[in-house]
């Protein structure tokens, strides 16, 4: 019987420990594993030079470590990278790397496609293939690390990419408690950000999780009439269920969830729709993200001239909710929000 080994980026903090424990090795094992594979980043066992070599022989007798290396790097006029990864079985996904004055946010996938079918997004398109594992989503991270300067780092995840997070909800939900671990990445939980169309009963269970991070919302309309026909999972996990989760969410001090809203010219974006979102969110902690829509062929929408926009942004403002008008990076090489397709995902 041939006997599949274990991808050891599959396995979380805790059960990389249960798996050190079955060599008879102490806890403090698995902690040096979690740092070459994370921290070091290493390719193979014997860079583990802390370890003995009967240890590390062994561990390879029964588990591998897996990469991924970029198939193809484009960069954007304004300096925006994206990555095309080929996985094992000839899928394909994308990462995004922005910079953004001091910060450096790497935007990661979590499934290939996406079954929500939401209509202005081109991943929605295509429907979902499948979900990733755990390494493949932090080998985004780690790939995509390989390829910087010295000295220069990403200091911002947010799983934005291809795919709807809570849809892969243990894989994703591992690989965030991977990027917080002090011992792994050692991203703080306020660097990393989870941005979701509302699933509900994933949505609830988050509330319980001990792994933190940043909640990103994507609600696109201010009530269900408008929301369900840009996005149909709405008709499952609507609006104001949605909201209700969210208005009991526990949140760390000072923190608050981030609702993301693409305004599509004459769908979305009146002041009337402005005005209900205000009183929608009120009583929750709670600050807006714009996202002019970026066009596509395919998509059957526009973007609101940018005077829309700011009257849209200002009613928000004069009613005391922060909200930022998030400008489109990278949309030159398809790489901005929702223009995410993984090269048509598979060439076979
Ligand atoms: N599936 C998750 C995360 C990936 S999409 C989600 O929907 O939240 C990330 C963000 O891109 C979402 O807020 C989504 O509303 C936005 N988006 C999708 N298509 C877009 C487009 N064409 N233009 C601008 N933003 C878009
Ligand atoms: Fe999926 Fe998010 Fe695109 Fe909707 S917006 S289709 S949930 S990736």
């Amino acid at each position: 019987m041939r006997v599949e080994k274990i991808d050891l980026k599959n396995l979380s903090q805790a059960e990389l420990e249960s798996f050190t424990a079955s060599f008879g090795k102490e806890r403090y094992r698995s902690i040096q594993i979690l740092r070459w594979l994370y921290q070091r980043g290493v390719h193979s066992f014997d860079e583990m030079t802390n370890l003995s070599k009967k240890f590390r022989q062994a561990l390879e007798g029964v588990s591998f470590i897996s990469n991924l290396h970029p198939l193809l790097v484009e960069e954007s006029r304004d300096g925006t990278k994206k990555f095309l990864f080929q996985l094992e079985d000839g899928n394909r996904i994308e990462s995004v790397l922005i910079h953004d004055k001091k910060r450096l946010t790497l935007c990661i996938s979590t499934q290939v496609g996406c079954a929500m079918g939401c209509r202005f997004c081109l991943t929605g398109k295509k429907g979902l293939k499948r979900s990733l594992t755990t390494a493949e989503i932090v080998n985004q991270i780690l790939a995509v690390r390989e390829t910087l300067p010295d000295k220069t780092s990403i200091t911002n995840i947010v799983l934005m990419g291809m795919g709807e997070p809570l849809a892969n909800y243990e894989n994703t939900l591992r690989a965030i408690q991977l990027m917080t671990h002090p011992e792994a990445f050692k991203f703080s939980s306020r660097k990393v950000t989870l941005s979701t169309v509302g699933l509900l009963p994933e949505l609830e269970q988050l509330g319980k999780e001990k792994v933190r991070f940043r909640l990103a919302i994507s609600l696109n309309a201010s009530d269900e009439a408008t929301r369900s026909p840009l996005m149909p999972v709405n008709c499952f996990h609507p609006l104001k269920k949605i909201l209700e989760v969210c208005r009991k969410f526990p949140l760390q001090p000072r923190a608050r969830i981030t609702f993301e809203y693409v305004l599509l010219q004459g769908e979305n974006d009146s002041p009337e729709d402005a005005k209900r979102l205000l009183k929608m969110l009120k009583g929750i902690p709670s600050k807006v993200n714009l996202i002019p829509l970026n066009e596509a062929p395919g998509i059957p929408f526009k973007k609101p001239s940018e005077e829309r926009v700011r009257q849209f942004q200002d009613i928000l403002m004069e009613g005391g909710l922060t909200s930022i008008v998030r400008t489109s990076k990278g949309a030159d090489i398809s790489a901005a929000c929702g223009q995410l397709q993984g090269k048509l995902y598979n060439l076979n």
